[in-house]
C-alpha cells in the first residue's frame, strides 16, 4: 500500500481511537460527532510526515503533545466562537474557560502520539519492514567524524544513531567547541531575559547515546590523509582519523571590513551573546539611573540593532519589552528617553516575509515603542556611537545581526565554495569533487531538488539535510543509491513582541496573539530533549505573573574604549 495512505489511515485510526478525549472537551460545544470527525481528520494529518529518527520516544509524545496548543487556538479561540457567530475573545477570562479545552487537545495529541508511534513500530517490524540491503560485514568500522554541534550536526549524529543502531559498521564521532546546541529560534528572549540561558540549550553528551562527543575546536582538516586536527580545550591537539567526514561548521557574523562596528558592536550568535546583552543592558539603566547629564544617560538607554531580519526583529521587539518594562525599576530614567531603534538597509524588514506581513509587523513593533531607521546602513561604530548612512546615533549599545558569512575555515580546506564561502555540494550533499566529504547546514551551499534553488541557511533546512544526509550516508557505507535533498519550505514565523507574533505557513498568514500563540507551540515541540521543554514552559508560566528578572549575572569588565 502506498506509504501515504497507509499513514493517514494509521492516523485516522488512532484519531478514531483518541477521539472520547476530544469528545469531552471539544465536544462540550460541537457534539460529539463533529469532535470525532475533528479527531480523525487531524490525527490523519498529523500521521503523514515520516517520524523523525533517532529521539527518544517521551521526547517526541511531548512535540506531539506540544501541538496541541496551537491546534486550541484554531479550533476553540477561532473556529468555534466564529460558527456560532461570534468573534474570538482574547481576554483573561475566555482563556480560563477554555483552559479544559486546552488539556484535552494536549492530551489528545499525546494519546494520538502514542498510538502512531504503537502502529508504526508494529508496522516496520512486522507487516512492511523498510528493505535495507545488508552488505557481508567489513574488516572494520567506518569511522563517521562530524564537525559542528549545531542543528545541523547533532541532527546528522541522531539520525546516523538511528539508522545504524547498534550496529559494528561505523564508528561515530561529533567534534563541537560548546558542549551543549543552543536552539536559535529562542536566543532573543534569553537577550530579552524572558527565558534562562541554559533552558535553550541541551547538553550533547545527554542527547547523544553512542556518538564520541569531543569538545574542541577545528583547526584544520587534511583531505589527503583523511586527518581532522583539534585543539582540545585543554591542552595538546588530537587528530582524528575518518573514513567519512560532515562539514556542519555553521557560520559566523560577517561585519562587512567594518572594523569599528566589530570591535563595538555585540554578535547575536551564540548563548555567551545573549547573556553578555543582556546582562549590558541591564548595566545601561543601573549607570542611567544614577546619571544626572542627560546627553550621557539618554545614550545609555539607547539601543540600536542593526539588521531588519527575523534575529534583528526578533531582538528589537524582544529588547523593547524587556526595557519598557525595566522603567518601573528605574525612576530616575525617563520613559520619553528610551530608544530601542533597528537600523536596515532594505525598505522593510522581515524580507522572508510577504510584504503585507511584514508592514504588519514593523506596525505593532512601532505601536509598541521600537523605531525604525529603514534605507539606512551601519557605517561605522564607536564606544559612544554609531555612524550611519544619513547621520549618527549616540548610544553605548549596538548588536549586529546584518551579515553572517559561512565559517571561514571552510575557505582553507581546498575544496570549492560559493562566493559567500559555503561548501558547494551536489544534491546529496557530497561535497563537490569529492568522494568522502560532506557539508550542510549554514556551511554548505545545497541545491534542493524541490525548488531547484539552493537551501536557505536555516535551522528548518539544516534539520531536514541531516535527515538525508544520513540516508545517504548509510546508503555509502552499505553500498545503496544516494538520493537528492528535496525540501518544499513549511513556512515562516517571527516574533515582534510579547503577545505579538507574524506567521505565514503554506501560503496562510496570522499575526497577533494566534501567531505568538503558534510561535511558542511549535517551537517549544521543536526543542530538544523533554527536560528542556518543561524548563521553557516554567520559564513561560513565571513570565506570565513576575516582572522580567534584572539580576546581572556576570561580573562586567571594566570597559577600555569597548561596549563589551
Ligand atoms: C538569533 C538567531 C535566530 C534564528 N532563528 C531562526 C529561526 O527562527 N528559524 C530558523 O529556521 N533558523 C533560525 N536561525 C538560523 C539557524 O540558527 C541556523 O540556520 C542554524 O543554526 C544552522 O545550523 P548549523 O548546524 O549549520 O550551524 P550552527 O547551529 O551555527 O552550528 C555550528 C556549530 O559548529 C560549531 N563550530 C564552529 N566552528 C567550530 C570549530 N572550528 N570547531 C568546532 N566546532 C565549531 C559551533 O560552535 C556550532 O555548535 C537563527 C539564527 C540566529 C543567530
Amino acid at each position: 500500500m502506498h506509504r501515504f495512505l497507509r499513514r493517514a489511515l494509521l492516523g485516522a485510526l488512532s484519531g478514531l481511537l483518541a477521539s472520547p478525549i476530544l469528545s469531552l472537551t471539544v465536544g462540550r460545544d460541537t457534539g460529539p460527532v463533529p469532535a470525532l470527525l475533528l479527531a480523525v481528520v487531524v490525527a490523519g494529518a498529523l500521521a503523514l510526515p515520516r517520524r523523525p529518527a533517532g529521539r527518544p520516544r517521551p521526547e517526541l509524545l511531548m512535540e506531539v503533545a506540544a501541538l496541541g496548543v496551537p491546534l486550541w487556538a484554531l479550533v476553540d479561540v477561532v473556529a468555534v466562537p466564529l460558527l456560532a457567530g461570534d468573534p474570538p475573545r482574547w481576554t483573561a477570562a475566555a482563556m480560563r474557560d477554555a483552559f479544559p479545552a486546552l488539556a484535552g487537545w494536549m492530551l489528545f495529541q499525546a494519546a494520538v502520539g502514542l498510538l502512531l508511534h504503537l502502529a508504526d513500530d508494529l508496522v516496520t517490524r512486522w507487516i512492511a519492514p523498510e528493505f535495507v540491503p545488508v552488505p557481508p560485514p567489513r574488516p572494520r568500522a567506518q569511522r563517521i567524524v562530524i564537525l559542528g554541534g549545531g542543528f545541523a550536526g547533532v541532527s546528522s549524529a541522531e539520525h546516523l544513531e538511528h539508522r545504524f543502531g547498534a550496529s559494528a559498521e561505523v564508528e561515530l564521532t561529533l567534534v563541537s567547541e560548546t558542549n551543549a546546541m543552543l536552539f536559535t529560534p529562542m536566543l532573543a528572549e534569553v537577550a530579552a531575559s524572558s527565558l534562562e540561558a541554559a533552558h535553550i540549550t541541551s547538553p550533547l553528551r545527554t542527547g547523544l547515546k553512542r556518538t564520541e562527543v569531543v569538545r574542541g575546536r577545528v583547526v584544520g582538516v587534511d583531505l589527503d590523509r583523511k586527518i581532522v586536527s583539534v585543539q582540545m580545550a585543554v591542552g595538546e591537539q588530537r587528530q582524528l582519523a575518518y573514513d567519512q567526514v560532515v562539514f556542519a561548521l555553521g557560520a559566523v557574523s560577517n561585519y562587512l571590513g567594518m572594523a569599528g562596528v566589530e570591535r563595538h558592536a555585540f554578535d547575536f550568535k551564540s548563548i555567551a551573546d545573549a547573556i553578555a546583552i543582556r546582562n549590558h543592558v541591564i548595566d545601561c539603566f543601573e549607570r542611567a539611573d544614577g546619571e544626572q547629564d542627560p546627553v550621557e544617560r539618554r545614550r545609555l538607554v539607547t539601543f540600536v540593532v542593526a539588521g531588519g531580519g527575523f534575529a534583528g526583529a526578533e531582538l528589537a521587539g524582544g529588547l523593547n519589552d524587556f526595557t519598557r518594562g525595566m522603567l518601573a525599576f528605574y525612576p530616575n530614567v525617563p520613559r520619553d528617553e528610551l530608544q530601542v531603534l533597528l537600523v536596515h538597509g532594505g525598505e522593510r524588514i522581515l524580507n522572508e516575509l510577504s510584504e503585507p506581513l511584514a508592514l504588519h509587523a514593523q506596525q505593532r513593533m512601532t505601536e509598541r515603542g521600537v523605531t525604525f531607521r529603514l534605507k539606512t546602513r551601519l557605517k561605522d561604530a564607536t564606544a559612544d556611537r554609531v555612524v550611519l548612512s544619513d547621520g549618527e546615533v549616540a548610544t553605548r549599545t549596538v548588536v549586529w545581526t546584518a551579515g553572517t558569512a559561512p565559517n571561514p575555515l571552510l575557505r582553507a580546506l581546498g575544496v570549492e565554495v560559493d562566493k559567500r564561502g559555503a561548501v558547494l555540494t551536489d544534491a546529496t550533499m557530497r561535497v563537490k569533487g569529492r568522494t568522502d566529504e560532506w557539508a550542510l547546514g549554514d556551511a554548505a551551499s545545497i541545491p534542493n531538488a524541490a525548488t531547484g534553488k539552493t537551501c536557505p541557511p536555516t535551522a528548518q533546512f539544516a534539520i531536514r539535510e541531516a535527515a538525508q544526509l544520513a540516508r545517504n550516508l548509510q546508503a555509502t557505507v552499505r553500498g545503496g543509491a544516494l538520493r537528492p535533498f528535496r525540501f518544499a519550505p513549511l513556512g515562516a514565523l517571527c516574533v515582534v513582541g510579547h503577545h505579538t507574533a507574524c506567521a505565514e505557513i503554506k501560503g496562510l498568514r496570522f499575526s497577533g496573539l494566534l501567531a505568538w500563540v503558534m510561535w511558542r507551540g511549535i517551537y517549544l515541540s521543536k526543542l530538544p530533549s523533554l527536560e528542556r521543554k518543561v524548563r521553557v514552559v516554567v520559564d513561560w508560566t513565571i513570565e506570565l505573573f513576575f516582572p522580567r528578572d534584572i539580576v546581572q549575572t556576570i561580573e562586567l569588565a571594566p570597559r577600555t574604549g569597548s561596549n563589551r
